[in-house]
């Protein structure tokens, strides 16, 4: 059994209904109980891109899936939910990021985690450490490290969870 977070992005048809299910369906992916989100967050689009507002979230969970099992199901999840990939960084229904699997780094051609960008994303980071405030990356360095005023200030809390 491995600990895993997830980030969740959407920015189409009802952004907050695509996160509501797709945490139910990463929660079919989790062990009993382990299952956590956090609130949910808007953010301005990376890129060039014209297109609406992201909300994110990160959700955790343990799971006895291996890394690459894990991201087929959360590719299953992503077109269930209609996704398309047409241009990168594009507008989309779900996006799905592994972002961490317990301690192990690991870099296949489908595959790298910790996720590339997950040091410098405020997106990422704000609800991770909401999730584990104490929260250490396999290279050693703690979530709060990285995190600036900055970054607070451009996220805006949409709802709390729980
Ligand atoms: P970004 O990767 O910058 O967040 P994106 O999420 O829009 O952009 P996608 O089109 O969803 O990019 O994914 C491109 C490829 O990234 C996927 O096909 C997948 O094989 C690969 N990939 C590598 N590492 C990961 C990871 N940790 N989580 C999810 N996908 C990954
Ligand atoms: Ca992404
Ligand atoms: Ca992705």
């Amino acid at each position: 059994m491995t600990g895993v977070y997830v980030a969740l992005g959407a920015n189409l048809d009802s952004p907050e209904r695509q996160l509501d299910s797709a945490c139910l369906a990463l929660q079919q992916l989790a062990q009993q109980g382990s299952f956590r989100v956090s609130s949910y967050y808007r953010s301005v689009p990376m890129g060039d891109v014209p297109q609406p507002d992201y909300v994110n979230a990160v959700a955790c969970f343990e799971t006895e899936l291996a890394p690459l099992e894990l991201l087929d199901a959360l590719q299953a999840i992503e077109l269930q939910q209609g996704r398309q990939r047409l241009v990168r960084w594009g507008p989309r229904t779900l996006d799905l990021d592994l972002l961490l699997y317990g301690d192990e780094q690991i870099q296949t051609p489908r595959l790298t985690v910790p996720h590339y960008g997950i040091k410098s994303r405020e997106f990422v980071l704000i609800p991770l450490e909401e999730l584990n405030p104490s929260l250490v990356l396999p290279c050693g360095t703690g979530i709060a490290t990285l995190i600036t005023d900055a970054m607070r200030q451009s996220l805006q809390l949409l709802h709390p969870s729980g």
